[in-house]
């Protein structure tokens, strides 16, 4: 339900769900330059408390929610000495709450990892506009989450820079005459390094992202190219076609953020910097655009755009992404849950580089087959990839304390 003010268009209502990271910050950056057309209602985070105050001092929020029990007292406190009307939540229930108030218009689903789920499969259930950034989301319930957006009328634009350039570049209706899609991605820190050190690889040289600022996870994601896997599943829900129909396309200098190729010769791209705020911006405002603080790229400044096929020699967990979709909903669950611990136990030095892809494949091999159909089914695999991948790590590092 929009906001309503005397004589003008009402305000759409927003919820942030993530605030505190860096989707949620460039969401909030593109908010502060549009007070009269958006009004925040709800801002979450798990931990960081001190930016979610500041956030809630600048946009004044119904509801703030707090994940963690004792920073959310924290938050609730400096707010009342701060003489705030914001009510704070806490717990994970919260989320899928603010997700689904009625006062919320649309939800920006930037929480990271399978944390997503639930909060953002409650906005597509309430019928809300789901500007999703949260594609583990999509990769772990792709049907269940797509049924949920088409019963409950809900609006699904997608923020990852690459689904966002796709959807510009896609027919406005249907998908007729579309050949393939051409899915972009910079090929991240490693492209170029010598294949044998990658086992030496440091968790600071893995998130040092040559184009894009990003979270941790998603960073460490890039540099073994398990982000461009899940965004091929991804794109698979999104546009409804099958992984055959996606190619990857390695670009390094990330100016082209994806295509379509049609019947007719015609391949239809979208370009712009690398920066978040123009797909948040697209997604806000669509189908109208509005202005989202980006330089316009300069062509006379850009030297060379380069594109390389990618090499699954390289980046194992492309082709697992590829492997698990074909396998089915069990399989890219399993792919997702097992990356996720991977991921963690990597930036802690717990795990090299190079066996972020040995705990995916060994999760693929044990994942059950077929696609589950209702939600306890996700969680249950989740939760049993998750626990094959901490033994996996137990048993080959020979240590004890594993995230
Ligand atoms: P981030 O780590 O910077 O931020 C994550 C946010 O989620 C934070 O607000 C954090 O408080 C919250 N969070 C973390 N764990 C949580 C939990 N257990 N429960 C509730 N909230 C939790 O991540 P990011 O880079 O902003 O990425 C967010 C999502 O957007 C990811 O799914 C990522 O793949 C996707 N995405 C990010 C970018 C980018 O440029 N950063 C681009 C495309 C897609
Ligand atoms: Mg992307």
């Amino acid at each position: 339900m929009a906001v309503e003010q005397a004589g003008q268009t009402p305000k759409k209502g927003i919820t942030v769900l993530g605030a505190t990271g860096s989707i949620g910050l460039s969401t909030l950056d593109v908010l502060a330059r549009h007070p009269n057309d958006y009004q925040v209602i709800a801002l979450t985070a798990n931990t960081q408390t001190d930016v979610l105050f500041q956030q809630c001092q600048a946009f004044h929020p119904k509801y703030a929610v707090m994940v963690d029990e004792a920073s959310a007292e924290a938050l609730a406190e400096k707010l009342n000495a701060a003489g705030s009307s914001t009510e704070v939540l806490s717990g994970a229930a919260a989320l899928e709450q603010v997700a689904a108030l009625p006062e919320t218009d649309y939800v920006m689903a930037a929480i990271v990892g399978a944390a997503g789920l639930l909060p953002s499969l409650a906005a597509a259930k309430a019928g809300k506009r789901v500007m999703l950034a949260n594609k583990e989301a999509l990769v772990m319930s792709g049907k269940l989450f797509m049924d949920a957006v088409r019963d409950n009328g809900a609006e699904l634009l997608p923020i990852d820079s690459e689904h966002n350039a796709i959807f510009q570049s896609m027919p406005v209706q249907g998908k007729a005459g579309v050949k393939r899609i051409l899915l972009t991605g910079s090929g991240g820190p490693f492209r170029t390094r010598d294949i044998d050190t990658l086992h030496e690889v440091t968790p600071a040289q893995a998130v040092a992202h040559p184009n894009w600022s990003m979270g941790q996870k998603i960073s460490v994601d890039s540099a073994t190219m398990m982000n461009k896997g899940l965004e091929v599943i991804e794109a698979c829900w999104l546009f409804d076609v099958p992984s055959s129909q996606i190619q990857v396309v390695i670009h390094p200098q990330s100016t082209i953020h994806s295509m379509v190729s049609y019947i007719d010769g015609s391949v239809i791209a979208q370009l712009g910097n690398p920066d978040m705020r123009t797909p948040i911006a697209y997604a806000l405002a669509w189908p109208q655009r509005i202005d989202a603080g980006v330089d316009e790229l300069d062509f006379f400044q850009l030297a060379r755009l380069d594109f390389e096929a990618p090499d699954f020699n390289r980046f194992p967990c492309l082709k697992f992404a590829y492997d698990a979709h074909q396998m089915g909903g069990y399989a890219s669950i399993a792919l997702n849950a097992a990356n996720e611990i991977a991921v963690e136990n990597f930036l802690n030095h717990r795990i090299n580089f190079t066996e972020i892809p040995q705990l995916i494949e060994n999760a693929l091999e044990q994942a059950s087959s077929g696609t589950p159909l209702v939600l306890e089914d996700i969680l249950i695999q989740d939760a049993d990839s998750r626990e094959q991948a901490r033994l996996w790590i137990k048993n080959n590092k020979k240590q004890t304390t594993v995230l």
